[in-house]
């Protein structure tokens, strides 16, 4: 089961600018920048209530977000739901017919475990789940 909306990504092509635009939309300042070098991407996020915005900027031409960018342009990437146990999460996705696209969790930005769904099984959409790493 979902617990909620995790974060809401948007791939976006200069981060600094999208970081102003998006300070002043969402009247909070950013909390967080992150590189993951394993996904090509430079992140930022903000709190939005109970939930976050992650902006990406693609840091390599491979990397998924250049690619997205390049077919659709900027815009809406992905939706993360925040799981309980993503280990349980995968495995009874998978049983269902969902089409995982990491056969195992993955460190994400801001201390996640992360698996993605293809979006042929969510109706076009890519779907993230996460879960907070406990240490
Ligand atoms: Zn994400």
């Amino acid at each position: 089961m979902m617990n909620k909306i995790e974060h809401i990504g948007i791939a976006v092509s200069n981060l600094e600018e999208a970081i102003k635009t998006y300070e002043q939309l969402l009247g909070t300042p950013c909390y967080k920048q992150e590189e993951v070098s394993s996904e090509g991407v430079k992140t930022a996020f903000f709190q939005v209530g109970e939930s976050k915005i992650e902006l990406l900027e693609a840091t390599t031409e491979t990397s998924p977000i250049a690619s997205f960018i390049a077919k659709k342009g900027q815009g809406i990437h992905h939706i993360a739901f925040d799981v309980s146990d993503i280990e349980s999460s995968m495995a009874e996705l998978k049983d269902q017919g969902f089409q995982l696209l990491n056969e195992h969790p993955k460190s994400g930005a801001d201390n996640k475990l992360v698996a993605f769904l293809h979006p042929k099984s969510s109706n076009g959409v890519l779907v993230e789940l996460c879960q907070e790493k406990r240490d």
